[in-house]
């Protein structure tokens, strides 16, 4: 049987960008993608680089202060917002473009279109086109998940905080999460009175819990009013803003409300039922190891298919995807010792194991440090950094690192290289410090604080 394309891919961020390219220009495969919003995806459209972009626009105010306490005549005046916003849209534009090239370049077919399934080999696009392909990748990301509430739709979500006309004076952001967690700071730093509203005992479930504790801790003295064991009870419009009662019987008037409550997959009305692809119990689509689904011609990769939902892991996948089908080399990507970092201020990069995760899997050793970093201690701020190293009692292998500091994304790329070498806490120790720096602790925490 012929097809019109080797390789059709629907969607074009950081997975399936990834993986049309390199069909095209490594294996010569005749590869169409086709987007239905702009090229780049979550990551580049409305997450990562947005987002960054708008952490480092939000440190500069403490940084001013600091550069005063160091000698600077500096006078720190408003943020300019509608400035910002537009020369970050500029450079929005600007990657989105460069993806664009790329696939061009690779001489991957674009198509500006929503592409839905049809059936295991056919595509039908909302420009009324169909498309056989012998093999098709899904990769269409996920949304924002908003609660079910009366009236829930009076709040934003991620999504529309970059396209803010101007800042609102106060926001209760709902959510302990990833996005919830990096948005208070972000929006405080740039002088947003934060109100962050979670459900559960402490923020960032499901990392350490030290970290965890830190990073809450600096949040409220910087001056987040971050309530835990709170969730919004009631909602109402009130003018422009928004009326809401809270699970413990307070009441107060918002400007904005930002749910922060999750993301879902987004498979709904693309055909899958049609096609025969399995979805998960969070309509996930389900995949194995190589990122097939239960059908051959059908793979999926990144959010979509509710793994790590980061964006070096979807490019990784699209990576292996190519590999698996176009090169004949069977090639799984493994979501072991993924890295990762939250943009908090201060930042977390994390590697491997939390201490309660090792300690339930086998006898531990925990190292660790909380001290007050030079820069800051010289100009008598109180924030202080947290190190740890996670080691195993028999192997003295490094099982998890995590740093809670400025630039802690940083330091804990270097780390996780180590790590994932397979590193032990002696030949941490063996490494020659570099001094004077925040990330020679690492190398040199002698005695274990606990061992579990
Ligand atoms: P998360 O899953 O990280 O957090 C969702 C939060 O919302 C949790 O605190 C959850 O509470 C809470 N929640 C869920 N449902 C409700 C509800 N009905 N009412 C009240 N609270 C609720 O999702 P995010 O949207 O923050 O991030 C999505 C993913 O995007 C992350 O998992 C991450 O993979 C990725 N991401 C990565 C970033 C990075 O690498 N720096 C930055 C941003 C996103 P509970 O804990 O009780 O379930």
């Amino acid at each position: 049987m012929t097809f019109d394309y080797d390789l059709f891919v629907i969607g074009g961020g950081s997975g399936g960008v990834r993986a049309a390219r390199l069909a095209a220009s490594e294996a010569g495969a005749k590869v169409g993608l086709a987007e239905e919003y702009r090229m780049g995806g979550t990551c580049v459209i409305r997450g990562c680089v947005p987002k960054k972009l708008m952490v480092f626009a939000s440190g500069y105010r403490e940084l001013m202060g600091q550069a005063a306490d160091y000698g600077w005549d500096v006078k720190a005046g408003d943020f300019d917002w509608p400035k910002f916003r537009a020369h970050l849209h500029s450079e929005l534009d600007r990657l989105e473009q460069i993806y664009r090239t790329n696939l061009e370049k690779a001489g991957v077919t674009i198509h500006d279109a929503r592409a839905e399934l049809e059936d295991p080999h056919t595509v039908k696009l909302s420009t009324g086109e169909t498309f056989t392909a012998r093999h098709i990748l899904v990769a269409v990301g996920g949304h924002p998940d908003v609660p079910d509430r009366p009236n829930a739709e009076l709040g934003i979500t991620s999504n529309d905080v970059f396209l803010f006309d101007e800042l609102p004076k106060s926001i209760l952001i709902v959510g302990g999460g990833y996005i919830a967690s990096e948005m208070a700071c972000i929006l405080h730093g740039l002088g947003v009175e934060v109100t962050q509203f979670y459900r559960g005992a402490q923020i960032l479930r499901g990392f350490d819990d030290e970290a965890r504790g830190h990073i809450a801790s600096t949040m409220v003295e910087d001056g987040i009013n971050l309530r835990l064991g709170t969730d919004v009870l009631e909602m109402k419009a009130e003018g422009d803003a928004i009326w809401v009662k809270a699970s413990d019987g307070s009441e107060r008037v918002y400007d904005k409300l930002l749910w922060a409550t999750g993301r879902k997959p987004n498979t709904g009305n693309l055909g899958l039922d049609k096609a025969g692809v399995k979805l998960g119990r969070r309509g996930e689509i389900v995949v194995d190891q190589y990122s097939q689904t239960d059908v051959p011609s059908i793979y999926a990769v990144g959010d979509v298919t509710g793994r790590l939902q980061l964006t070096p892991v979807a490019i990784r996948e699209g990576a292996a995807f190519v590999e698996t089908v176009f090169k004949g080399n069977p090639t799984a990507f493994s979501h072991d010792l993924v890295p990762g970092a939250v943009f908090t201020q201060p930042e977390y990069g994390y590697v491997g194991m939390t201490e309660e995760e090792a300690r339930d899997a086998e006898a531990i050793e925990v190292y660790c440090t909380s001290f007050r970093p030079m820069q800051t201690a010289y100009i008598e701020r109180t924030e202080r950094v947290m190190m740890k190293l996670i080691v195993s009692k028999e192997t003295q292998k490094v099982l998890g690192c995590h740093i809670v500091a400025d630039h802690a994304g940083e330091m804990i790329q270097m780390a996780a290289i180590a790590i994932r070498m397979g590193a032990t806490k002696e030949q941490f120790d063996s490494t020659c410090a570099v001094h004077p720096t925040m990330a020679e602790e690492l190398v040199t925490m002698k005695t274990p604080v606990r061992t579990a």
